[in-house]
């Protein structure tokens, strides 16, 4: 059996629901578009190093071949407490932790190219979904994710540096959205996608939910004009591709029940996230996520303005609550919120902070919030 062969068979029964192979060549488009787009992804150099993956003899010199995987991660339904506030891709089983599934399924694929002799190199982490659409396995669409034939874009990519040669594909970068579709520009709430296949990562909730405060080279901070926009995602967020036409069908699937989400759905509640202690973001919150948030009070912070944005009134009492947290970020974006629901009651809340408020940051929000009103 050729090698190829051999590597699709092992891959299909580990679990994957696709592979292709493409040349190692350098990805200069991506080279070209992130020098000219260096202010928004100035945070992937010093975090991704994306721009050194653009060469994959940076993450494996002597690289002839490319492997890419995919993986649908919309077999079973959605639950709808989850809808709007946590992006479908963003659950832990999808990433290559040591102690998940997904992560023994990497794991023992990169074994299984060893041991046919090849050296294999994944770090920095190569540039997926261009890998993905040179194989042949799908093509962007304007939102910038790759949509996979019969699959859609609710797909995660792996991708791998291997030394042999695979009779890779170079596939152009190509696109079957419908000419006059614009639907994924029109429904991203932040104009994070500000032309087909263009998105500023500043300015998407997804970004802003974990990177800002939280990762090297990342803003410290999400802007109030983001914060309005958000919602209730508190981690990620999947508007762009809900409003693709080119999801519809896998979106009006009937799927079956995902029994573990559905059991953990109530720990999502926003009031519950907004002011959950250490011992439940550890044992009921944390476990669920990928790790890009490393601090319960990013998902805090996330959680108050989702509040501030969604909640009304009935909000203002976790609010208060929130307001007496120790951590001064938690205060600062509960202030906010509080600020954003307004009316009498936020008022008074406000005034109260700032009676007997300490820190100078989360002071300055609250007299912020108190001039907006
Ligand atoms: S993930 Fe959300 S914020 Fe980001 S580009 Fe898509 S719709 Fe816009
Ligand atoms: S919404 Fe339309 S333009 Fe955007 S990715 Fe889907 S098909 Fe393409």
């Amino acid at each position: 059996m050729l090698l190829a062969e051999e590597i699709r068979e092992y891959a299909l029964d580990l679990g994957f629901d696709g592979i292709g192979f493409a040349a190692a060549a350098p990805f200069a488009g991506l080279a070209q578009a992130l020098q000219e787009r260096e202010e928004g992804y100035r945070w992937a150099g010093e975090a991704l190093q994306l721009n050194r993956a653009a060469d994959p003899q940076n993450v494996l010199p002597g690289a002839r071949s490319l492997v890419a995987l995919i993986f649908d991660y919309h077999k079973l339904s959605f639950p709808p407490a989850f809808l709007g506030k946590v992006g479908k891709a963003y659950l832990a089983r999808l990433y290559p932790g040591k102690r998940r599934i997904f992560g023994s399924r990497v794991r023992l694929f990169k074994e299984f190219l060893e041991q046919k002799g090849m050296a294999v190199g994944v770090k920095p982490s190569l540039p997926d979904r261009q890998a993905a659409v040179r194989a042949g396995l799908g093509t962007f669409g304007r939102n910038t994710f790759v949509y996979v034939p019969g699959r859609g874009s609710f797909v995660a990519l792996t991708v791998m540096a291997v030394d042999a040669s695979l009779d890779g594909a170079l596939h152009e970068p190509g696109s079957r959205c419908p000419e006059d579709c614009n639907r994924c520009i029109e429904a991203c709430p932040t104009g994070a996608l500000y032309a087909p296949f263009k998105m500023n990562p500043l300015r998407c909730i997804a970004f802003q939910t974990f990177c800002a405060g939280n990762v090297p080279g990342c803003p410290p901070d999400i802007p109030p004009e983001i914060r309005e926009k958000m919602g209730t995602w508190v981690y990620g967020c999947d508007i762009c591709q809900d409003a693709c036409p080119r999801n519809r069908k896998r979106l009006e699937q009937k799927l079956p029940p995902d029994a573990y989400l559905v059991e953990i759905a109530p720990h999502f509640a926003l009031e519950k996230l907004l002011n959950m202690d250490e011992q439940f973001y550890r044992a009921r919150i944390q476990p669920l996520l990928y790790g890009y948030i490393w601090e319960k009070k990013f998902l805090q912070r996330n959680a108050a303005i989702a509040l501030g944005n969604s909640g009304g009134e009935a909000a203002l009492p976790h609010l208060a609550k929130a307001l007496e947290d120790k951590e001064p970020l938690v205060r600062r974006y509960s202030a906010w919120a509080a600020g954003r629901i307004g009316g009498r009651k936020g008022q008074a809340l406000l005034e109260r902070q700032l009676r007997r408020e300490d820190d100078p940051e989360v002071l300055s929000e609250a007299r912020a919030a108190l001039e907006r009103l």
